[in-house]
């Protein structure tokens, strides 16, 4: 994969690209981290990118020209038979899409993304409704600019790229890639201070453990986001475990009556 990011803060990237998974997954060349100065693309004698809005208003808007000119001088990706792929290219934005896993997913089988990060009030729409296929939003809350969205979209797709992660199983049980959240982890010690971890983990009965986790899983689901399992078709041992969670949920209440 082949990864372009415009920005006009490229030395943001330089810790994030090349540290952690990010870093290991670059060394191994999985994927190639380009940044691109699109001030470079300006095509004023004063270099710059933004400009007054038409209508007034506070707030410059980033130019079409130098955001055009930087994604169409990017040298393209061959696919294995030597054709250029068209690249997916992302306008980071508060309106956009809001991210998710699946949509990590979806970009983890592309072969060329391009990022584009905005700066001040806001873009020139030209460059939304003509360059860019897609709009994505990290949340519903307004940052300085792009960059840190970027490297939030770059290091999820990343992880997800074959070879990248150690142990390739570490990605498939994350939350929201079984569309449930994780079950609790543990580590040793068995007893920290008066806690103490559960029976269950320590029987060394891996089908047992498995049922634990995915029990746990459902629950801690439901207790925290009860809006991912919206929809879900629940096994009959699902139905199950929920019955009985509901008993245990009752009985506590009685008992703290
Ligand atoms: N005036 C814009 C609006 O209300 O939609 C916000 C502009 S913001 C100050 C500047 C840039 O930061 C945006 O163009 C975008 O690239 C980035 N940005 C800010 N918040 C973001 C978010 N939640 N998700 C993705 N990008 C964001």
């Amino acid at each position: 994969m082949k990864i372009d990011v415009l920005t006009l803060f490229p030395e943001m990237f330089e810790g994030v690209f090349s540290s952690s998974i990010l870093g290991k997954a670059r060394d191994k060349g999985i994927v190639e981290l380009n940044t691109v100065n699109f001030r470079n693309y300006a095509n004023n004698k004063h270099n710059t990118v933004d400009d007054y809005p038409y209508g007034g208003g506070g707030g410059m808007v980033l130019k079409p020209e130098p955001i055009f000119g930087a994604v169409e001088d990017l040298p393209f990706v061959a696919d294995a038979e030597g054709v250029p792929v068209k690249p997916r290219v992302i306008l980071l934005c508060p309106q956009g899409e809001t991210f998710t896993q699946k949509k990590a997913e979806e970009l983890s089988t592309e072969q060329h993304l391009v990022f584009i990060c905005g700066h001040y009030e806001g873009y020139d729409e030209r460059i939304r409704q003509y360059l860019v296929t897609d709009e994505l939003s990290v949340g519903d809350y307004v940052l300085t600019g792009g960059e840190l969205p970027a490297m939030v979209v770059i290091d999820s797709v990343v992880r997800l790229l074959p070879g990248v992660l150690g142990n390739e199983m570490s990605a498939v049980t994350d939350s929201f890639s079984t569309g449930l959240l994780e079950y609790p982890h543990y580590t040793r010690p068995a007893k920290f201070r008066d806690w103490e971890v559960p029976d269950m983990l320590l029987s060394g009965h891996h089908e047992n453990v498995r049922k634990w986790r995915a029990r746990e899983s459902l629950i801690r689901t439901l207790e925290r986001r009860p809006d991912l399992l919206e929809g879900r078709e629940f096994s009959k041992q699902e139905k199950a475990w929920l019955a009985e969670w509901e008993k245990e949920k009752a009985a506590k209440a009685k008992q703290a009556e």
